[in-house]
């Protein structure tokens, strides 16, 4: 390459690299796979190697990548949390071998797993857990104490009282947690996380320690970064010491003696990669003594005594037999291939989302393509290219009409999803019944899919509404319900009904409220009224809500279709109110007005003392207003409801209404 197109190059890649890192490390939701991103960073390191003078101390190559949130408080890592050299073929492994070799005689190394989580280091004194943080750039990271705390297997003290001990691990989260949130964020309508990776590192990297908790992440020790209080002289044995301690350690680790050995085992491991409840990424090889990891030393990115080899994502060509297009809970329409069975990452795979129109035009896929699949994150199976058109292949358009409902279809402005519009469409209705019933919703046992399908097909129901007053003689029409069986699903609807209130508004399946906005809203309003009557800037200021939920909600409950709903549920005599406490909502349904200034109260205070009661506050004064709060100075709000004849009160007054 010419140096002055090297130079361009390097730009470019930069540039390319930077912005993917900023996505992937800041945001958790990385915008290309890991091994595009990998032959980026490659391609720079090999022109780099070609050109010394491009290099400079910021490259991508020279430093640990990683931002820190101020979300968090900073750490400084007492002992640097370094990166890892990757290398993508034997041969190079065979260099780092060579290399090892002409610093230290006779090198012993450990091959491990590399897992595909984040790095924390986890810092003890006395055997107690004091402080636990992420990697961030390597020198400074966050504190993330709290949430580690929620991971059951860090243990909380040590099976010895060590004065002082930092060791560094990987958070994960294992594929079983991952595809039971992916369902969950998809069902509440949510964006969902692209691999496990990024799912374990959005769900440490949260403010609330409560949703880490709900996440089920796991934990790996693979380094022993300082001790206090005694001396270990190599890397096994401090695996070893670590176990001991009470921390779960990196899994079959192996001690090996030559780089054919070494490539054995990364070989075995790539061989049973596909079949662990977790992902890795790699197998990274170690040399094992410490005093021969001190002469070999570090770059300023990664240590000159390890290497990672890193795996390929398996891909295998098949065949797109045909598209099947879904109508979801919110009337979406998604495209889903149906393919030639091929194995991939252990298991068999036929269908994979096609996401929507512009996904299948840019892949430019016709019915009858031949593929090449491959497994996001070794979890989610997704076509990466066309191979082959067929002859007179055409590209495929989604439909204008809706598959269930046949109504036109719309595309709303800056959505890439197409429509149904249609609130009486029955296949959005069977998604809503289903939702409505689900576990996490009204939990209702017995009515899964299937069941709700047949109740629909069969004129039974229409809305979920309507499951209050089916008769147990009318489940006869449904296929293989015994009496027993229809009587149980008659007393599971009618349980259904003590259900807590949290329950009953993430059942209502608002766009964008998934089951812990639905606890949020419980929380501070105490009862549906009041929920339906709040202001998007009330929703909005709790916290933990953001503008987009507040708006889907307040603008749900605005609907007279769905008031209707609850309408009907509390006909039902579903309960509506949040359970625990009592809720004394003497002010519900009423809006008051504060002007003025009140002889004690602070005007906060009072709207927080309404609300407290099931109230509302608004700003103006309208026919809506029930009461006028006035103060001293009030001002043409007071005129206003006196024009308007609303009964004004000062705070005595309101002291005795509360009191
Ligand atoms: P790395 O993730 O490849 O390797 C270093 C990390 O490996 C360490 O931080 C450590 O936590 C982890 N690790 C797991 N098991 C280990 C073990 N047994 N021993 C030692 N370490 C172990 O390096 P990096 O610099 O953190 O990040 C580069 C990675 O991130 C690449 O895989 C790259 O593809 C990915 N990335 C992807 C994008 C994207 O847009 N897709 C963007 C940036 C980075």
């Amino acid at each position: 390459m010419e140096y002055e197109h090297a130079v361009k190059r390097v730009q470019r890649l930069r540039e390319l690299i930077d912005e993917y890192s900023r996505m992937y490390y800041e945001q958790d939701a990385p915008l290309v796979e890991d091994d595009e991103f990998d032959s980026l960073t490659k391609e720079l390191r090999d022109i780099e190697e070609a050109y010394p003078e491009l290099v400079t101390p910021d490259s991508y190559t020279q430093k640990v990548q990683g931002e820190v949130s101020t979300l968090f408080a900073t750490v400084v890592h007492e002992v640097p949390l370094e990166s890892l050299q990757d290398v993508f073929s034997l041969e190079e492994l065979r260099e780092f071998d060579r290399r090892v070799r002409e610093s230290v005689n006779f090198p012993v190394y450990v091959v491990e797993p590399k897992i595909d989580g984040l790095s924390i280091a986890l810092e003890y004194i006395n055997g107690r857990f004091v402080r636990g943080a992420t990697r961030g750039n390597g020198q400074i990271g966050e504190d993330v104490s709290h949430n580690l705390k929620t991971i059951k297997s860090i243990p909380e003290k040590l099976n010895s009282s060590l004065p002082r001990i930092i060791v560094r691990g990987e958070v994960y989260m294992p594929q079983e947690s991952f595809a039971a949130l992916v369902t969950q964020q998809d069902l509440n309508g949510e964006k969902t996380f692209k691999n496990p990776r990024n799912a374990a590192a959005g769900s440490l990297r949260q403010k609330d320690a409560e949703v880490t908790r709900g996440r089920n992440l796991d934990l790996f020790v693979f380094n022993l970064q300082f001790i206090e209080g005694t001396t270990i002289g190599s890397h096994s044995e401090s695996l070893e010491f670590m176990k001991e301690l009470g921390f779960p350690i990196i899994p079959f680790y192996k001690v090996v003696k030559s780089i054919d050995e070494v490539i054995d085992e990364v070989e075995r491991i790539g061989d049973i990669r596909a079949n662990l409840p977790f992902d890795i990424d790699g197998a990274v090889v170690k040399v094992n003594d410490f005093t021969q990891r001190r002469k070999l030393g570090s770059t300023s990115k990664f240590p000159k005594w390890a290497s990672a080899f890193k795996y390929p994502p398996e891909e295998k060509q098949t065949t797109l037999i045909d598209i099947e297009i879904n109508v979801g809970r919110t009337g979406v329409l998604t495209p889903t291939g149906i393919f030639e069975p091929v194995t991939l990452a252990g298991t068999t795979v036929s269908r994979a989302t096609l996401h929507n129109q512009d996904f299948i035009r840019e892949k430019g896929l016709c019915q009858g393509d031949k593929v090449i699949l491959r497994k996001a994150g070794d979890i989610i199976p997704e076509v990466v290219r066309v191979i082959e058109h067929q002859q007179g292949a055409v590209p495929y358009e989604m439909p204008d009409f809706c598959p269930s409902c046949e109504s036109k279809v719309i595309r709303e402005e800056g959505e890439a999803a197409l429509r149904c519009q249609n609130p009486e469409c029955p296949a959005q209705r069977i998604r809503n019944i289903i939702h409505f019933a689900s576990r996490d919703a009204m939990d209702i046992e017995g009515l899964g899919p299937a069941v709700v399908e047949q109740l629909v097909s069969n004129n039974l129901i229409k809305n979920a509404y309507e499951l209050y007053s089916i008769e147990a003689e009318s489940l006869s029409k449904i296929e293989r319900m015994g009496k027993k069986s229809a009587e149980n699903l008659i007393n599971a609807i009618n349980k259904s009904k003590e259900n807590d209130l949290y329950r009953v508004i993430y059942a209502l399946g608002i766009r964008h409220i998934g089951q812990k906005a639905a606890k949020l809203l419980a929380d501070r309003f105490g009862d549906m009224e009041s929920i339906m009557n709040a202001s998007e800037e009330k929703i909005g200021a709790i916290d933990g809500f953001g503008g987009i939920m507040a708006e889907s909600a307040v603008r749900f409950f605005s609907l007279p279709q769905f008031r209707h709903f609850i309408d009907k549920l509390c006909e039902a005599g579903v309960n509506m109110r949040k359970k625990g406490e009592r809720i004394d909502a003497r002010f519900s349904g009423m809006t008051f007005v504060l002007t003025g200034t009140l002889p004690t109260l602070k005007r906060d205070e009072a709207a927080e003392l309404i609300e407290k009661y099931g109230g509302n506050t608004a700003s103006s004064v309208s026919k809506k207003t029930s009461l006028v709060l006035a103060g001293e100075d009030a001002g043409s709000k007071l005129t206003k409801a006196q024009q308007l004849g609303i009964r004004i009160i000062d705070q005595e007054e309101f002291m005795k209404m509360l009191n």
